[in-house]
């Protein structure tokens, strides 16, 4: 199951809401979600999603509110996959109890039904303002698995109710981004915690801690490859280091002999050559008496200052 279906589930399945609240969740699916489509000429008022429990919840809404219902219809598609899709009917009710549902959302049918037009829809409480946010998610939001990437949209048929859920989303400090696809405002957020408020406001606390998990998870994986990245790096360097230092004794070995070197000099040369792959303290440990990693470091540069020297005047 998708992470969106999934707090679709969680969402359409609350039920511990005022009065209030509900109806202003309604408003905020209807605005959203329901679309004028034409059919033989003639309008139809459509709500169409492909999720049963929001089906149903929308039809239990309307019914308790309005003592009257939309029609459902189930429609199998076989675009990309077989799936299902639910009509909610509203065109029946196109009289005046239709009139009545979209009165109350702020929704204004012109003419015979040419177009939809919307009014501001004004909410006082911040219960309602959740829930109306809820709504609009429900209706047309979504989100991506946060397992790849973190994205939440939601998106709208007009630009006043992209901009009016953007200010109730201000009010709760969160700050979206909008922007025009085919003809629909996206309201979205980008941003890890972004999203974790917002879930948090619309009530899904459940995909709130699953996604809350997700971030622990993915910080600690980030952190872990930092700290690899940079143990990695470090015995690279250590690495080409101890080459560079044997390439350089075997040089001086070649041309001047390593009993050319002062005593000090010679003695880490031919520990170097026989331990290529220690460190400079374990080198340290070897010398008798026991030298510190930086009197070590010392003479090794001493011997790549001779080395390049010899380079430089043999013009190897
Ligand atoms: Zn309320």
């Amino acid at each position: 199951m998708s992470f969106s279906l999934e707090i679709k589930r969680e969402l359409s399945r609350l039920d511990e809401q005022d009065v209030c609240c509900k109806k202003s969740e309604l408003a905020g699916l209807i605005r959203a979600g329901i679309s004028l489509r034409t059919y033989k000429g003639k309008p139809r008022l459509l709500f169409i999603t492909e999720n049963a429990s929001l089906s149903r919840h929308i039809y239990s809404r309307v019914k308790k509110f309005y003592r009257d219902s939309p029609d459902v219809f189930m429609l199998k598609t076989r675009r990309f996959r077989t799936h299902t899709l639910y009509h909610l009917e509203f065109t029946h009710l196109m009289g005046d109890t239709v009139h009545n549902i979209l009165d109350d959302m702020g929704i204004i049918l012109r003419g015979k039904g040419e177009d939809l037009k919307y009014n501001n829809y004004t909410i006082d409480n911040r219960c309602c303002k959740r829930a109306y946010l809820r709504g609009g998610f429900l209706a047309t939001g979504s989100i991506s698995d946060p397992d790849r990437s973190y994205h939440l949209e939601i998106t709208f048929p007009d630009i006043l109710l992209a901009d009016e859920y953007m200010n109730y989303l201000k009010d709760f400090g969160i700050e979206p981004k909008q922007i025009i696809r085919k003809g629909h405002y996206l309201v979205y957020l980008k941003e890890g915690q972004e999203i974790v408020d917002f879930l948090n406001v619309i009530g899904a606390h459940k995909a709130l801690m699953k996604l809350e998990n997700i971030r622990i998870i993915k910080d600690m994986r980030n952190q872990v490859n930092r700290i690899v990245n940079c143990e990695t790096a470090n015995l690279e360097k250590t690495v080409n280091a101890a080459l560079r230092q044997v390439d350089n004794i075997k040089l001086i070995a070649k041309t001047r002999g390593l009993d050319s070197l002062p005593d000090n000099l010679r003695e880490i040369a031919g520990l170097r050559l026989e331990n290529p792959d220690v460190s400079l303290s374990e080198l340290g440990q070897m010398l008798n008496p026991v030298l510190s990693k930086s009197g070590v470091n010392h003479r090794l540069r001493k011997i790549d200052n001779i080395a390049d020297k010899i380079r430089s005047e043999d013009k190897i």
